[in-house]
């Protein structure tokens, strides 16, 4: 892969070279995906730190979406938790991504929400798109589906990006949960319960 994109960097622009580029970067993004899903099925221990999930929600935006539509409301004084940042911001990067990718740039923006609720913490990501068929949803988070591959190869992508979060939410002993309403949008939510999270 490196030796590859050394390569292309030597070569004179052009079309060409700008659809090679492109290809191996979605390469790239599968081979990062595939590795992860792969250590996160096996007894890899997660590297816990005391965070603020809100903390983690702002440099995800700003490191990946800052000229995005995105609105956050994200709660005040929330508990630190104990989190793999790195994984906690793929998943945040991953939702937000979706988000953006299903919904038509002429939507209402994006929101991301944290909030405590009972014993719980919530991250919630909510987009105005289309929506998506009930009968999918189920299937959402499996290794490589995707609702729609013929009508969605514009947009790129190999289904694992909803696996790998939902492997990551129960590495953290939480749970992801998907709602949808055709024509509405779309609402992913991760449900971090704060009792487990102390194990
Ligand atoms: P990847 O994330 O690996 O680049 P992907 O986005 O297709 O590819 P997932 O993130 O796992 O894969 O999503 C699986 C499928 O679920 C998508 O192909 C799409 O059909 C559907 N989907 C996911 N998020 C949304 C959303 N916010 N609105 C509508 N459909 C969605
Ligand atoms: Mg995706």
């Amino acid at each position: 892969m490196t030796r590859s994109k050394v390569s292309l960097a030597l070569l004179e622009d052009s079309t060409y070279k700008q659809a090679i580029d492109q290809d191996l970067q979605e390469m790239e993004k599968l081979l990062n995906e595939l590795l992860e899903t792969e250590r996160l099925k096996g007894h890899v221990v997660l590297k816990r730190t005391s965070s603020s999930l809100n903390t983690l929600v702002k440099s995800v935006i700003s490191d990946y979406f800052s000229d995005k539509p995105i609105h956050a409301f994200l709660e005040r004084s929330l508990p630190t938790l104990q989190l793999d940042e790195t994984r906690l911001r793929l998943l945040i990067r991953n939702l937000l991504e979706n988000a953006l990718k299903y919904q038509p740039s002429s939507a209402k923006p994006v929101e991301i929400h944290t909030r405590k609720e009972n014993n719980a913490i919530l991250l919630i990501v909510e987009d105005h798109g289309a929506g998506i068929e009930a009968e999918h949803i189920p299937h959402l988070t499996d290794p490589f589906y995707r609702v729609d591959p013929s009508r969605q190869r514009k947009t790129g992508g190999y289904g694992l990006g909803l696996y790998l979060c939902r492997l990551i939410a129960e590495a953290h002993g939480a749970q992801l949960e998907i709602s949808s309403e055709l024509g509405r949008g779309t609402r992913v939510s991760l449900k971090i319960s704060l009792f487990a999270e102390q194990r």
